[in-house]
């Protein structure tokens, strides 16, 4: 029997929903069971993937070619289970399924309106994961209070009292606010956000909440009392510097006992939390510190790359160090002066991303790293700037560069318009929309031989996840190999370069996929571990 966890915010935003939820599902497959986590965002768009990662953060790509909410990042990371694409939807996908079931003539005769149909259609999303796990846990995105929030809410409420009270409960996390004039924790704004909750029919049975320190029990108590919940289950839920020790600290305040108490099951038994002690342990007692660079262009907000930063997180868990992320906006290295700021570091990494801003000073990273033999990891666009720097400064064409930019003399990078998916051929016009028409989700690719990354991976077939529209130009393959570059990694056809790396180098890797969206703690991708590697070795050096 699946039971329904559903995990609402209220207060503010950001206040670590995502995470709490993706703790939870740790913390209870820690107890045995089985976990699936789920998010609903109340947003218009039909997936993030047209989204300014300013607004929104990355797109988390999954392995069936989704782009979704960053949120799944954290399950998956958490969880180790991969998200698919039907844990995540939105209203925009919503209202288009059920709209295009109005054209055809599906409700012939009735009037659609948010309740019952667009509510149907939220509590079929939820529905649809019966039976896939012992708990489907359930996050919806946006505070609670906002208008887009209701539809989902009420499906919730409709779909909470259809299965019953033994099978569903409700999560809601708030914030207390530390106000530093009158010294204390203010409940005020977690009784209005319950308020606000039972006044859609909503009742939390358990309450996460938030704070920059010690909750007093005398709070705890008022909460509980306002908001009609058992103190024990006004849950403090504080601050800390990882957010791997987060299922640690949850379980510890009680979290995932009161969970199973809610549903009438047994609550006795200690889970077995020995992978997260021995992360925690590992963040918190690191060998050596490294530093690495992030050369990109959404710098000033991380949580743009937010599985690249883990996943360098989890390189350092795998090696016992410390990795220090330094952010630098590659336009600054357009002006000469600036290539300076990769003096001090000792692995250099490009990330993925779009459009021409920034990109000459990309390229000017990558010939400081090949040229001074810093490890160098290149990650889908940091694949392709470094191609256009090979042939630019190798191959001596200076006219190299990607058509993403508009067309140009050497298209050593450019848009390919067909390229095999299982067994067809999927094909790309230069102009389809661009939404959800990327080349995305899992694709395999054949390593070479004696190449560095089949060492690393320690096979000669893999699968990882891509989210690109333009590929480097095979055509460009044999000159490059004459000047000391190696595409160690091709589509299985042959026809699509995936991995480039540079032998005579430390570590100098390419890769036209995102390794970054696999990683987990308690299981580092290969690459992020070979790369943080090397980045200690180079630490060794200077
Ligand atoms: N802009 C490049 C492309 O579309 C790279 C995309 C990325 O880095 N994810 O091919």
């Amino acid at each position: 029997m699946t039971r329904y966890i559903f995990i609402t915010g209220g207060v503010v935003s950001s206040l670590g929903k995502g995470l709490g939820s993706a703790a939870l599902g740790a913390l209870l497959q820690a107890r045995g069971y089985t976990v699936r986590l789920c998010k609903l965002d109340p947003y218009l768009n039909v997936d993030p993937g047209t989204m300014s990662p300013f607004q929104h953060g990355e797109v988390y790509v999954t392995d069936d070619g989704a782009e979704t909410d960053l949120d799944l990042g954290h399950y998956e990371r958490f969880t180790g289970r991969p998200a698919t694409q039907t844990d995540n939807t939105t209203t925009g996908r919503i209202y288009t399924s059920v709209l295009s079931r109005e054209r055809k003539g599906d409700y012939l005769g009735a009037t659609i309106q948010v309740i019952p149909h667009i509510t149907d259609e939220i509590k079929a999303f939820v529905r649809e994961k019966d039976g896939s796990a012992d708990f489907v846990l359930c996050e919806i995105g946006g505070t609670v209070g906002d208008i887009e929030s209701l539809p989902f809410l009420e499906a919730i409420r409709q779909f909470s009292n259809e299965v019953g009270t033994t099978r569903s409960i409700f999560i809601h996390v708030t914030l207390l606010p530390y106000i530093p004039a009158a010294g204390e924790l203010k409940t005020k704004p977690t009784q209005h956000s319950v308020k606000e909750l039972m006044s859609v029919g909503i009742r939390p049975n358990i309450l996460l909440c938030r704070a920059d320190r010690e909750i007093a029990d005398e709070e705890r108590r008022k909460i509980g009392l306002f908001c009609n919940i058992p103190f024990e289950r006004v849950i403090p839920a504080l601050d800390v510097k990882s957010i791997y020790e987060v299922p640690l600290t949850y379980h510890g305040e009680g979290l995932d006992t009161e969970v199973l108490r809610c549903f009438d099951m047994d609550a006795t038994k200690t889970p077995d939390l020995s992978v997260w002690t021995d992360i925690v342990d590992r963040i918190k007692n690191p060998e050596t510190r490294v530093r690495v660079a992030i050369v990109g262009k959404y710098t000033n907000l991380t949580d743009s790359y937010k599985s690249l930063n883990e996943a360098l997180v989890h390189g350092g868990i795998a090696n016992r160090v410390a990795v220090d992320l330094k952010f630098i906006e590659a336009e600054t290295f357009e002006t000469d002066g600036h290539i300076h700021a990769l003096e001090d570091v000792h692995a250099i990494l490009v990330p993925g991303g779009f459009g021409q801003r920034g990109t000459e000073g990309k390229i000017k990273a990558v010939q400081f790293a090949r040229e001074r033999k810093i490890p160098y990891f290149g990650i889908c666009f940091g694949m392709q700037m470094a191609v256009i720097e090979a042939t630019r400064n190798l191959l001596g064409l200076k006219g190299a560069s990607s058509t993403e930019f508009g067309a140009c003399e050497i298209p050593v990078v450019g848009l390919m318009t067909e390229w095999v998916k299982g067994n067809a051929t999927v094909e790309r016009s230069a102009n389809v929309d661009l939404g959800g028409t990327m080349r995305l989700g899992a694709y395999p690719a054949a390593l070479k031989k004696g190449s560095l990354v089949e060492s690393i991976y320690g096979s000669s077939l893999i699968s990882e996840r891509h989210r690109h529209r333009y590929e480097v130009n095979a055509d460009f393959v044999p000159k490059l190999e004459t000047k000391g570059l190696s595409f160690s990694g091709l589509s299985p056809d042959g026809r699509l370069p995936e991995i480039v790396e540079i032998p005579d180098h430390p570590w100098f890797i390419g890769v036209q996929y995102h390794p970054e969206l696999k990683s987990k703690p308690f299981d580092a991708h290969p690459l992020f571990v070979s790369f943080i590697k090397a980045a200690i070795a180079q630490s060794r050096l200077v």
